[in-house]
Formats: C-alpha cells, sequence, structure tokens
C-alpha cells in the first residue's frame, strides 16, 4: 500500500464565527482517486479551503507529503497541489492561453534571466499547450476568457490546474457548468490521469452517480462532519442520504458498473414524508457515528 499523500488529522476549521469543520479525519493515498459529497453548506468548499491554507481559523493537522502544509512555501504547495475553484472572477481581460500558461508559475526559473524568456521555455509552452489539447480548447486559445460559456470557462481553469504539473488535483464542483457530453470527457480525463500519471484527485461533485463511476472511495460530509468514508456501495445507502439529503431516494445498480446509483423520488411519489423535514432536528444517521 502506498503511503498517505493527504492526512488530515482532527482539523476543525473555520471563518472566524463558528467552525464550519470539525474533527474531520481522513487521509488519502498516493494515486487515489476520491469524491466528496455532501448537502448544500455541508463544509466541501471548505475543506478544499482547509488544505489549501486559505482559512483564517484552523486546529489539527494537515500533512502533505508527510510534511504539515504549514510547512511549505506557497510555491511549493503549488508544485505539488492543484485547485480547480468552483468559480472564479477574472477581472483582467485575459486570453485563454494566457490563464493557463499562470499554471506554470511555480515551475518557472527565478533566475535573473527568466523575466528575459517571455511566456516562458520551450517546455512550459509545451506543457501550456498539451493542457489546452487535453481539455479541448486549443481552438480558443486565444479567446479572452470574458467571452467564453460558463462550462468553457470551467475547461480553462481546469487546463490551468494541468499545466502546473501537480502531484494532486483538488476539484470544487468542476462538472457544474458542463453538459452531459463534457461531464463524461471531464471524469474521463481525470480517470486517465489518475491511472496514466498516478495523479491524485480529490472531487467535490453533485453529480453523484457520475462520480462514483469513477472513484473508489466516497467522503459524505453533512454539517461540517465527515460522516462516512467508504466505497461508493458503502456510503451511498438510502438510509443514510434520506438522513443526509433530507430527501426520499431510491438506490439502484449502475448498468454497467453495478455502481449505486441514486434517483430522488419527488414528493407526490413519495412512500412517505420524511420525520423532522419540515421540523428543525434531524433524523438520526443510521449506524449510530453521525
Ligand atoms: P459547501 O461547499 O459544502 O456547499 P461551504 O464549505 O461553502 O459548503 O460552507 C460551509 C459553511 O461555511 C456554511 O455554513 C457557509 O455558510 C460557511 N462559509 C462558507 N464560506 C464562508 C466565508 N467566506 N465566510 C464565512 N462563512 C463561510
Ligand atoms: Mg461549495
Amino acid at each position: 500500500m502506498a503511503p498517505p499523500f493527504l492526512v488530515l488529522d482532527n482539523v476543525t476549521a473555520g471563518y472566524g464565527q463558528g467552525w464550519a469543520l470539525r474533527n474531520l479525519s481522513f487521509s488519502v493515498v498516493a494515486g487515489e482517486m476520491v469524491g466528496v459529497l455532501g448537502p448544500n453548506g455541508s463544509g466541501k468548499s471548505t475543506l478544499l479551503r482547509a488544505i489549501t491554507r486559505m482559512l483564517p481559523e484552523l486546529v489539527g493537522r494537515i500533512l502533505l507529503d508527510g510534511r504539515p502544509v504549514q510547512r511549505y512555501s506557497r510555491r511549493e504547495l503549488a508544485r505539488l497541489l492543484a485547485v480547480v475553484p468552483q468559480e472564479t472572477a477574472i477581472s483582467f481581460d485575459f486570453s485563454v492561453e494566457e490563464i493557463v500558461a499562470m499554471g506554470r508559475e511555480p515551475h518557472l526559473s527565478r533566475s535573473p534571466l527568466a523575466p528575459l524568456i517571455k511566456g516562458g521555455t520551450v517546455g512550459d509552452r509545451r506543457v501550456v499547450a498539451e493542457a489546452l489539447e487535453r481539455v479541448g480548447l486549443s481552438g480558443l486559445r486565444r479567446r479572452s476568457v470574458h467571452e467564453l460559456s460558463g462550462g468553457e470557462r470551467q475547461r480553462v481553469l481546469l487546463a490551468r490546474a494541468l499545466a502546473q504539473q501537480p502531484q494532486m488535483l483538488l476539484l470544487d464542483e468542476p462538472s457544474s457548468h458542463l453538459d452531459i457530453n463534457h461531464k463524461v470527457e471531464l471524469f474521463d480525463l481525470l480517470s486517465q490521469l489518475n491511472h496514466e500519471r498516478g495523479l491524485s484527485v480529490l472531487v467535490v461533485s453533485h453529480d453523484v452517480n457520475l462520480t462514483v463511476e469513477y472513484v473508489s472511495r466516497v467522503l459524505l460530509l453533512d454539517d461540517g462532519r465527515l460522516v462516512r468514508d467508504g466505497s461508493p456501495a458503502e456510503v451511498l445507502t438510502k438510509s443514510t442520504l434520506e438522513a443526509v439529503y433530507r430527501t426520499r431516494v431510491e438506490i439502484l445498480d449502475s448498468p454497467w458498473s453495478g455502481a449505486p446509483q441514486v434517483w430522488p423520488i419527488p414528493h407526490q411519489h413519495a412512500p412517505s414524508p420524511l420525520p423532522g423535514k419540515e421540523g428543525c432536528h434531524r433524523s438520526p444517521l443510521p449506524g449510530g457515528e453521525g
């Protein structure tokens, strides 16, 4: 078994107004592809921010490749981890290619001659071209990022992260603006990078059914806590999901892989309302853990 690449040890974190994450412990082995699921506001984005040291308050330990994250310089961290954020306002009028080239920043030489090599070395430019190719945006490389659809912008951010050549990718709802074709392409690409290069992947997604076709493991967050950590079949059970998402669901098996597929049941077809749905108390999570 490979050593853990990322370790969270009893992490509690927040924004300075109460804790948004509480007592999280898990680890990700190098080369693993893990999905992060959970309702809106459950702490998924906060978890990614904790790992990348963007939170004002954090107790507990986060280790990357055996070393506490706070001991890395920003530049060192960016060579290990790349983030595909949920949405980013890009205020300047950069071209697609310029944004992707920013991913090379942590690798650029710091020699006094470096500014003379405009746009990086031949190697840097090749990495940028490859990243654009992999997300299918070579044809749009000179286009301003302000003239793109939401889905195209999402793929630019992925290409920038690939150009960073990290060992681990953290993605925050990377498929939310994509059509079904591009959703499948995105997950296929993540899976290829994971298999070919051993890239570790931690992907937050509400595309539950697609995610579990690709990941070997799922972390389920609810109200800032990690309530389940296991294989898709262990985590995506009817009782767990009904308790966490407060809605009736049915679980069917994927005809391709047998992975669990979640079908929300519309209220008019639900067998009975969930207890406490309208009230303030939550039904207890089965298994006693949460
Ligand atoms: P998710 O990504 O699962 O939808 P978030 O991690 O964004 O959830 O949010 C978790 C909790 O942290 C929520 O209660 C949210 O209101 C709070 N939160 C998120 N971002 C901030 C912020 N910048 N400042 C203060 N609280 C925040
Ligand atoms: Mg979020």
